[in-house]
């Protein structure tokens, strides 16, 4: 039966922004059909029941270059990269990452309580993961989204950063026709809206400098700041000059032990964190049925 796009969306309204991950990508039909009757000699029927129990792994489902039977496009009407095949054979597998701790347990049990289970629908996955792994590949996506051609990113980048930061706070609302993110001169800790600028107490202006630098560097050389493009010496010694590195106990003097430790205290500090991926099958299972009986008859 078909459902409005909006029945079908999840709703994650209970977590924090940052805590839930997004992923898509497209398995074209035709190429995994082709694999099951052509290549392994299956009669279709049987080949569709295989194909229906396919689940496929984290990998698959979210790396950032897809590789056959999955492929990735924005386009409205793509064709298989592969076979070339149009849009009626392709499914979409939709991939949501949840990452584990007390302020999103409760609210990921309500949510997978309320998704439907007879025909596998959905399945979930469990990894681990620790802070560093997961700081970095969040600056890997972040970097790969932004549009680095144009200085919006900075502000962009400073806002991502800032729910990861503090989760609770409506940061839309906050960065709302805001033109400026500025060092506070007064301020101890925390932040503050006055017009259109945004200012920061030092040292979390301080987190959102290093944050740009490291989603920026390895764009162009050192990478870029509210500062100006800075290369790790300069960001290191305006930190160490700033007070930053004494409030934050770092002692060392060589830049990329420096660079570990501004990480490591930027990362939350060490420690494992569960991840939870949902899958989202259905669209897959709609349209393994209709392009089998295209495929039987
Ligand atoms: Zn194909």
């Amino acid at each position: 039966m078909p459902t409005t796009i909006k029945n079908r969306e999840l709703d994650f309204s209970a977590f924090a922004p940052g805590a839930v991950s997004e992923y898509a990508t497209q398995v074209c039909l035709a190429c995994i059909f082709d694999i099951f009757t052509k290549q392994l000699g299956l009669a279709p029927r049987t080949a569709y029941s295989e194909i229906k129990r396919h689940s496929p792994g984290v990998e698959e489902l979210t790396a950032p270059q897809a590789a056959r039977p999955y492929f990735d496009s924005e386009e409205k009407n793509p064709r298989c990269p592969y076979c070339n095949s149009a849009k009626r054979w392709h499914a979409r597998f939709d991939t949501y990452r949840i990452e584990g701790g007390k302020t999103t347990d409760a609210a990921r049990r309500a949510l997978l309580k309320l998704l439907p289970k007879s025909e596998e629908q959905f399945q979930i996955i469990e990894t681990k993961s620790d802070r560093r792994a997961l700081l970095f590949e969040w600056f890997e996506t972040m970097g790969r989204n932004l549009d680095f051609e144009d200085d919006g990113w900075l502000l962009e980048a400073t806002r991502a950063f800032l729910e990861r930061r503090e989760p609770k706070t409506n940061w839309t609302e906050v960065f709302e026709g805001l033109r400026m993110v500025r060092r506070s001169q007064r301020l101890e800790e925390g932040w503050e809206r006055d017009r259109d600028r945004l200012f920061l107490a030092p040292a979390l202006y301080n987190d959102v400098l290093l944050v740009q630098y490291l989603v920026s560097r390895s764009h162009k050389h050192g990478g870029r700041t509210f500062e100006g493009r800075l290369t790790l010496i300069e960001l290191v010694r305006r930190l160490r000059y700033g007070g930053h590195l004494d409030a934050q106990g770092i002692t060392e003097r060589d830049q990329f032990e420096v660079l570990e430790k501004l990480v490591e205290h930027l990362a939350g500090g060490e420690g494992a964190v569960k991840l939870y991926y949902i899958v989202d099958r259905r669209d897959f299972l709609e349209k393994v049925k209709t392009v089998y009986a295209r495929y039987a008859t």
